[in-house]
């Protein structure tokens, strides 16, 4: 584990420094989905605090396991209506926001006490129909609605782009995300974060402005052959 995190962490920091970034900016989520608590723990123990979890059921007992962590959890499958309470309730951010009608339930859901929930729209850049996210072309309109919602924050945008081995190929995609980002901030959504990059992609999604690397294998190791 700190082998894999200090690796992790060396690879970010050469993406930033060829992209004239700070690596301050960019945040290394860790995906901890089919992985033990105890993964937690040793990862946190390296100083990594933002952890992103596929599974409600699984979560759930990594939160409760892990409460005395202080850890920020970001819930980063797929949402089913019938599953946002806890979702509201326990998690700091969503990055798989696609329909309206499941951020209005996060923002009904979420506590009064608790701070506005982190959000980010996912969105399916290639039209793959197996794929989570909204069409491109109504993005803006989804946008607008989501941000207006009082206990969300619309943070950003978030893609899985097709699998592409050629580096430039993965750049386009992320290219891609990074112009729908700033057409939404030239109508003055204000957004903040370009969540994209996975154990395969981070470094081209660095390149082309990501601000949050959402890594599982590369931390962690195999997820075995269910995953
Ligand atoms: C599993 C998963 C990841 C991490 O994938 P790796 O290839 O293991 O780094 C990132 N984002 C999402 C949405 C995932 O489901």
């Amino acid at each position: 584990m700190p082998e894999r995190v200090r690796a992790v962490r060396t690879e970010i920091a050469a993406a930033a420094a060829r992209a004239g970034r700070n690596v301050a900016d960019i945040t290394l989520l860790a995906v901890s989905k089919a992985q033990p608590a105890s993964a937690v723990r040793a990862a946190a123990a390296e100083g990594l605090c933002d952890f992103g979890e596929s599974y409600l059921n699984e979560a759930l007992e990594k939160l409760n396991a892990l409460e005395a962590l202080g850890l920020t959890w970001h819930f980063i499958g797929r949402l089913q209506a019938n599953k946002t309470r806890p979702i509201a309730e326990r998690f700091q951010w969503v990055h798989g926001i696609d329909r309206l009608h499941i951020a209005q339930r996060l923002s009904a859901q979420r506590p009064v006490h608790a701070p506005p929930l982190n959000v980010c729209i996912q969105v399916n850049l290639a039209g793959e129909d197996r794929k989570a996210g909204v069409p491109q072309a109504e993005l803006a309109g989804l946008a607008a609605a989501v941000g207006s919602l009082p206990r969300l924050r619309l943070r950003g945008l978030m893609c899985i782009p097709p699998v592409e081995t050629e580096p430039s190929h993965q750049r386009a995609w992320f290219a891609r995300l990074h112009e729908l980002q700033a057409a939404l901030n030239a109508q003055g959504a204000g957004l903040d974060t370009l969540s994209m990059g996975m154990s395969g992609d981070f470094e081209s999604a660095i390149l082309e402005g990501s601000t949050l690397v959402r890594i599982g294998t590369a931390l962690f190791g195999s997820r075995g052959p269910a995953q």
